[in-house]
C-alpha cells in the first residue's frame, strides 16, 4: 500500500482523517510514493490549540536548554545526513551529492540556533538619567508558522523552524506537498532531540491550509518562501490580518562576465549555477551578461553545456535531476518554444531529453540561448529550469543598469579580475546577494539570506541575527531604585 504522509500534531504522529490527499511521486519514474493530506480543519484546530498550550511552559524554559536541544539536533541530522538525503533524492529527483547540499545548508542552520543564548541578547544603558538604567530583553512572539516549497526540502523549513523555536517559539509547518517525506524525518529526528511535545506541529496540504495559518488569530508571525505571486498574495492577507510576515520570492539572477575575467573559472561555474539542481534554485544563474569582447566565449560555454546531462539521482556522472513534474517540464518547454518564436538564437536546445531506463521522468536537458533581449519573456519570467540567457553589453555601466532595471533581486554575480570593477558593481547594484567571482553567493547562516526589491516582501530576513529579530519582541525597561530604601544592618531605611 502506498504510503500515508502522518501529520504531526500535539507530539504525536497521527492519519489524517481527511478524504483529500495529494500524490507525492519520484520525478524520474512517475511512481506514486506517498499522498500527503490536505488536513481537516479539526485537525489544524487540534495543532493550533496544542502550540498556544506549549508555549506556555517553552517560554520559560531557560534559554541554555533550548539550545541544547538544538545542539542535539543537529547532532542527529549529522549521524542521519545520507539516510535524509535518500529519502529527499526519491521525491525531489535530486542528484545524490546535491540532496545532501540541502539537508548540510540546513544542518548549518541548527548550529545556528544551538548559538541562541548569545543571539538573544539585549543591550543596556547605565545612568540614562541620574539613577536610572535602561535595558531590553528579547521575548517569543507566541506561535509562528512556516510556508515552504518543493526545491529545498531540507534546508527551507530548517531555516525557520529551529531558529523560531530556539527564540521561545513554538511552530506551525506546512511543508510543500510536493515532497513532504524529507520534512517528515526532519521532525521525527526534533523529536528524537528532545524537543517537547507541541513545540513543533505539521499540517500538510496546500491553499486551504495555508488559508487556514493567514486567517488563524492565533498565528503572530510567517515565513514564507516560494513563488512570487503566492509570496505577494501570502504578504498581502497575512499582514491585512495584522501579522508579522517576510516572504521570500522567486528570481531572476544575473551573472556579468567581464572581459578581464579567468574564462576557465567563468564557463565552469556558469554551467553549474544555471543548470545545477535542473535550475530549480531561487539563486540559479538564469541570464548571463557578457561585457565587451567577453561575448567571444558564448560558443564555448554553448559547447560545455551540451556535455552535460542529467539522470537518476545515484548516477554519478549525472549533473543533475529531473525536473519536479510534468507541469513543471511542460512550462519550461513552453518557455523554449516561445523564446525562438520571439527571436533568440537557441544554442543548445534541452528538449526531447533522454535518459535511459527512465522513460517518465521529467527530463529537460541543458539548454542556452543567446541574443536575448529585456523585452522577452524567456528574460522577463523566472522559468526555473535548466536554461540560461545570454546578452551583452558594451560597458560595465550598461550591465548594472540592465541589472537594476530587472524587477527582482535575489542574487547577482560578477566575474572579473579587476578589484574596482567588483567593488563598483557590489555597490552599485540594486541586488541583496552579490558574489564576486562566486556564482551562487547564499550567505551562511552567521548572515542573512537578504533577497531585495520583488524577491522579497517583508522587512526583516531570514536566519542570521534578522530571523532572531522577526522571531520576537524586544522589551524595554526603564527602571530606577531608591537607595532611601536599601535596607542595611541598621534596619530598613524609614525615610
Ligand atoms: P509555490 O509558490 O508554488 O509553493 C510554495 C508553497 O505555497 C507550498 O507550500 C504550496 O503548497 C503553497 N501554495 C501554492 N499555491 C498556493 C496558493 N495559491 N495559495 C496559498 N498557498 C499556495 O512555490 P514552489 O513551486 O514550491 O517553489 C518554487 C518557487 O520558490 C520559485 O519561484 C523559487 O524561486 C522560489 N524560491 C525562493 C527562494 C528565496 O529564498 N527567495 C528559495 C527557494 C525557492
Amino acid at each position: 500500500m502506498t504510503q500515508q504522509v502522518p501529520l504531526y500534531i500535539d507530539g504525536e504522529f497521527v492519519q489524517s482523517k481527511t478524504d483529500k490527499w495529494i500524490d507525492v511521486t519520484n520525478p524520474a519514474t512517475q511512481e506514486v510514493i506517498a499522498k500527503a493530506p490536505c488536513a481537516t480543519q479539526e485537525e489544524m484546530e487540534a495543532a493550533v490549540a496544542s502550540a498556544k498550550k506549549a508555549f506556555l511552559t517553552w517560554k520559560e524554559t531557560p534559554v541554555s536548554e533550548r539550545a541544547r536541544v538544538m545542539m542535539r539536533y543537529q547532532a542527529l541530522l549529522k549521524e542521519h545526513h545520507d539516510e535524509i538525503a535518500e529519502i529527499l533524492a526519491s521525491e525531489t529527483g535530486k542528484t545524490f551529492d546535491d540532496a545532501k547540499g540541502d539537508v548540510w545548508r540546513g544542518i548549518e542552520v541548527v548550529e545556528h540556533a544551538a548559538n541562541i543564548p548569545s543571539l538573544v541578547m539585549g543591550e543596556t544603558v547605565e545612568n540614562v538619567a541620574r539613577g536610572i538604567d535602561t535595558y531590553s530583553y528579547t521575548q517569543p512572539l507566541g506561535v509562528c508558522a512556516g510556508i515552504t516549497p518543493f526545491n529545498f526540502p531540507a534546508m527551507i523549513p530548517l531555516w525557520m523552524f529551529p531558529l523560531a523555536i530556539a527564540c521561545g517559539n513554538t511552530f506551525i509547518l506546512k511543508p510543500s506537498e510536493q515532497d513532504p517525506l524529507t520534512p517528515t524525518r526532519l521532525v521525527e529526528l526534533f523529536e528524537q532531540a528532545g524537543a517537547p511535545k507541541g513545540v513543533l506541529q505539521v499540517i500538510h496540504g496546500a491553499k486551504d491550509q495555508v488559508d487556514f495559518i493567514l486567517d488563524e488569530p492565533a498565528v503572530r508571525a510567517i515565513s514564507f518562501v516560494g513563488s512570487v505571486p503566492v509570496g505577494q498574495y501570502i504578504y498581502r492577507r497575512g499582514t491585512e490580518n495584522m501579522k508579522r510576515v517576510q516572504a521570500f520570492a522567486g528570481a531572476k539572477n544575473h551573472c556579468v562576465i567581464m572581459p578581464d575575467a579567468n574564462k576557465s573559472q567563468v564557463i565552469s561555474n556558469l554551467v553549474g549555477a544555471s543548470v545545477g539542481a535542473a535550475g530549480q534554485r531561487c539563486m540559479a544563474i538564469s541570464v548571463a551578461v557578457f561585457v565587451g569582447a567577453a561575448k567571444e566565449w558564448i560558443p564555448e560555454i554553448a559547447a560545455e553545456l551540451k556535455k552535460v546531462r542529467p539522470g537518476a539521482w545515484n548516477d554519478k556522472d549525472a549533473a543533475y535531476g529531473p525536473l519536479i513534474s510534468p507541469q513543471a517540464k511542460q512550462r519550461v518547454e513552453n518557455f523554449i518554444k516561445q523564446g525562438q518564436a520571439e527571436g533568440a538564437s537557441l544554442l543548445v536546445d534541452g528538449r526531447d531529453c533522454q535518459v535511459e531506463g527512465f522513460p517518465n521522468g521529467n527530463w529537460v536537458g541543458p539548454t542556452m540561448f543567446s541574443d536575448v533581449t529585456t523585452d522577452m519573456e524567456i528574460y522577463k519570467n523566472e522559468i526555473f529550469g535548466p536554461v540560461l540567457c545570454a546578452t551583452s553589453t558594451e560597458t560595465l555601466e550598461e550591465a548594472i543598469a540592465l541589472v537594476n532595471a530587472n524587477p527582482y533581486g535575489n542574487g547577482t554575480s560578477i566575474f572579473t579580475a579587476s578589484g574596482a570593477a567588483g567593488r563598483k558593481y557590489q555597490h552599485e547594484v540594486e541586488v541583496g546577494q552579490v558574489g564576486i567571482n562566486i556564482p551562487i553567493p547564499v550567505p551562511l547562516p552567521f548572515f542573512s539570506f537578504t533577497g531585495w526589491k520583488g524577491s522579497f516582501f517583508g522587512d526583516l530576513h531570514a536566519y542570521g541575527k534578522q530571523a532572531v529579530r522577526f522571531y520576537s519582541e524586544t522589551k524595554t525597561i526603564t527602571a530606577r531604585w531608591f537607595e532611601s530604601d536599601i535596607a542595611d544592618a541598621s534596619g530598613p531605611n524609614m525615610t
